[in-house]
């Protein structure tokens, strides 16, 4: 078969495929689950302190990197395999003032989102990782992973971590303590925050208080509660700073389960702005619109035998000609 002949049979495929795939329906995103639980973070309450890093390596049996003198600090700055949960810094210019963009600093919680319509879910081969239908939370089980590492590749906030050093590696991230939920307890990262700058609870109260503070004006009293939304605890009453108006994860990616309020805004910490379609939603309509009733393959196999199959008539057909030339 020509070079020429082929193309246009791989033309004429796609052609036809797009035909077919027009009545192939986009999948959109994945509601929020009535029961999802998370966690809010509110930036301007955080100080920095990092309870909630120790706390976390301690809940999920990770190693600590603590200064010998003061066993309650982690030092730990990036996520890896040890590190589900750590505190970033937002610095500007002379960080002087907190929460402020310029010539401020802020801090920035970093762990899983646990996404409303997670990518990492829809990569994963095996169902290694899977969205729980009650709570929303991403769950991993190692023994079905098979250490491919699309999740890593496909997070769009680079959350999984794969110990590549281990000769039984599996992925690491944060699964909101669900292991202490059969002892009453939750996320350790919200149960140690002093501040309640890290809150646990079902979303639908999260997103309800983070929308009553970004309603606050700024330097208005108001108190906040700590640790789990549901636990009627509160912290001190303090001043409310001025927020970004913007609940982080009401909407980006599809939305999250973490919410975030901050007074920085957020794209200036390091988060990704992200439509609000889930990307899940985008590459399983494609893989759907290609593969649905294996139209793909098929139709372009049907084009590529129907270029070879003239091939073959019309050299069939010129070959008493090129004879009688002989
Ligand atoms: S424990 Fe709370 S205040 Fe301390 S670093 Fe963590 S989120 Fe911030
Ligand atoms: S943040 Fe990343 S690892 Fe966590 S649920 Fe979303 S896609 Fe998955
Ligand atoms: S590395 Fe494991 S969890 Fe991640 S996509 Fe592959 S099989 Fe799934």
């Amino acid at each position: 078969m020509k070079r020429r002949d082929f193309l246009k049979g791989v033309v004429g495929s796609c052609a036809a495929m797009a035909t077919v795939s027009g009545s192939v329906e986009a999948r959109g995103n994945n509601p929020r689950l009535p029961g999802a639980v998370g966690l809010l973070f509110d930036s301007t309450l955080c100080v920095g302190c990092k309870a909630c890093v120790t706390a976390c390596k301690q809940a999920n049996d990770k190693v600590l990197d603590v200064p010998a003198d003061k066993p309650y600090l982690d030092r730990t700055m990036h996520l890896s395999p040890d590190a589900l949960n750590v505190i970033k810094m937002y610095k500007n210019g002379k960080p002087e003032v907190k929460d402020r963009e310029v010539d401020g600093f802020a801090f920035q919680k970093q762990s899983c989102m646990h996404c409303v319509d997670p990518s990492c879910v829809s990569v994963c081969p095996v169902q290694a990782l899977l969205k729980d239908g009650t709570t929303g939370v991403v769950t991993y089980d190692k023994d079905a992973c098979i250490g491919c590492r699309y999740c890593v590749a496909s997070c769009p906030f680079q959350i999984p971590k794969f110990n590549y050093d281990d000769p039984f590696p599996e992925i690491h991230k944060c699964q909101l303590c669900n292991h202490l939920w059969s002892e009453n307890k939750f996320s350790a990262c919200a149960d140690v925050c002093p501040t309640g700058a890290t809150l646990y609870g079902p979303v639908e109260k999260l997103m309800a208080e983070a929308k009553r503070r970004t309603s606050l004006n700024p330097g208005e009293v108001t108190r906040f509660p700590r640790r789990d939304i549901e636990g009627k605890e509160f912290g001190r009453e303090q001043k409310v700073v001025k927020y970004v108006d913007r609940i982080y994860g009401e909407k980006e990616g599809g939305g999250t389960q973490m919410l975030m309020l901050s007074g920085v805004p957020f794209d200036k910490q390091g988060l990704p702005d992200l439509h609000e379609r889930s990307s899940a939603s985008v590459s399983e309509t494609i893989q759907h619109t290609l593969y649905s009733g294996l139209v793909a393959p098929a139709v372009i196999l049907a084009g590529l035998v129907g270029v070879a199959r003239r091939n073959t008539k019309n050299h069939t057909d010129e070959s008493p000609e090129e004879d009688a030339h002989e």
